[in-house]
């Protein structure tokens, strides 16, 4: 008769709280919860043997029931500007991406919360895969802890951006629990929930789950009217539309000593006329935040295109003019698809194809 082995238990899979009944289950002291979460997420080790604070013999019995499994990156890719693109391989064969900005001292990194996305942006690249499926606590804490260590020894994370692939506010338990193992002070990787932040397509159920995290909240806007965000953001916009979106804004700026971020991609001849400039001050106006704008990043497939510098400049203007904080965001990373709206597929698999995307029709011009 063969034997049933039981498969080892991951221990970077487990929470806190299943950490902490694990050492029971062992009949272990309850300092020990710590110590091992400490070794995986302060010392970041891979082998439990590394665990010296932890006797032979404990060692040996953890051994025998756990290990510790963190998701391989494929070589990582370098744009011409020093961003990085991750590929991480997941254990059913899926992939996802992080990229990491540097800029001067600081090192921000963009992670993703799902494989794909629910939702269907024109003007994003993930957008094509669908969903694939959300991804766990321990797989998006992974992306970090992947690449601090691949980090030389004096250079830190700086910031954490969830703008990579996916909507972040419908996986958000594990986004919570990811949050949780980021900024625990004690035995986490003690992260400001300041210098975290998530991005949205506008999943406003969740916006007051996200305050109470305490960390920054950016909505990706995009549009100036309500017809606009339905061609541009189809799924999100048909359940929220512009004004519940403003209104939730609203309402989360009142309750929140943050402000919020407005994200608003430029697409030539779509959202990028002085109208629309009015109109997103005019939308704005009640509401405390700053604006990112941020020029389209064009791949191949995609019928959007970039404005051109001038009206990139008019546009700001207008409403900087307006007294709102509006910024221009650098487009980094774009040749090896790692700028924002680009991940979803490496950078060769996209210039290699040479058909244009089914789901793509022309791009929705204004009317006026
Ligand atoms: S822009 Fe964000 S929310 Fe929209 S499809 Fe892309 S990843 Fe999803």
């Amino acid at each position: 008769m063969t034997q049933q082995t039981t498969p080892l238990l991951n221990l970077i899979a487990l929470s806190a709280d299943e950490m902490k009944s694990f050492v029971q289950g062992l009949g272990w002291p309850r300092y020990r919860t710590n110590q091992i979460l400490r070794w995986l997420y302060q010392h970041r080790v891979l082998d439990i043997e590394a665990m010296t604070n932890l006797s032979k013999a404990d060692r040996a019995r953890l051994q025998e029931v756990a290990t510790i499994h963190r998701m391989l990156s494929s070589p990582q890719k370098i744009a011409t500007d020093g961003t990085g693109k991750f590929v991480w391989n997941l254990e059913d064969g899926l992939a996802v991406e992080t990229v990491l900005i540097p800029e001067g001292h600081r090192r921000t990194l963009c992670l993703s919360s799902q494989v794909g996305c629910t939702l269907d942006c024109g003007f994003c690249l993930t957008a094509e895969m669908g969903l694939k499926r959300s991804l766990r606590a321990h797989e998006i804490v992974g992306q970090v802890l992947n690449v601090q260590t691949s980090l030389p020894e004096r250079e830190h994370l700086t910031s954490l951006v969830f703008m990579g692939m996916g909507e972040p506010l419908v996986n958000f338990e594990p986004l919570a629990e990811a949050i949780q193992r980021l900024t625990n002070i004690e035995w986490g990787l003690g992260f400001s929930p300041r210098r975290i932040t998530v991005s949205t397509a506008g999943w406003i159920p969740r916006f007051p789950d996200i305050r109470r995290l305490g960390v920054n909240l950016a909505i990706s806007l995009n549009a100036t009217t309500n017809e606009q965000r339905a061609r541009l953001m189809p799924a999100v916009n048909g359940r929220y539309d512009l004004s519940a979106l403003l209104e939730a804004c609203r309402h989360y700026t009142q309750f929140s000593e943050r402000p919020l971020t407005f994200e608003y991609v430029l697409l030539a001849g779509v959202n990028d006329s002085p109208e629309d400039a009015k109109r997103l001050v005019s939308l704005l106006s009640r509401i405390r935040c700053k604006v990112n704008l941020i020029p389209f990043n064009e791949f191949p497939g995609n019928p959007f295109r970039r404005p051109a510098p001038d009206v990139i400049e008019t546009f700001q203007g207008i409403v900087r003019n307006k007294g709102l904080d509006v910024f221009l965001r650098k487009s980094r990373g774009d040749d090896v698809l790692g700028a924002c709206g680009q991940l979803g597929r490496s950078a060769s698999e996209v210039l290699s194809q040479t058909t244009t995307n089914k789901r793509r029709t022309l791009p929705i011009y204004a009317q006026s």
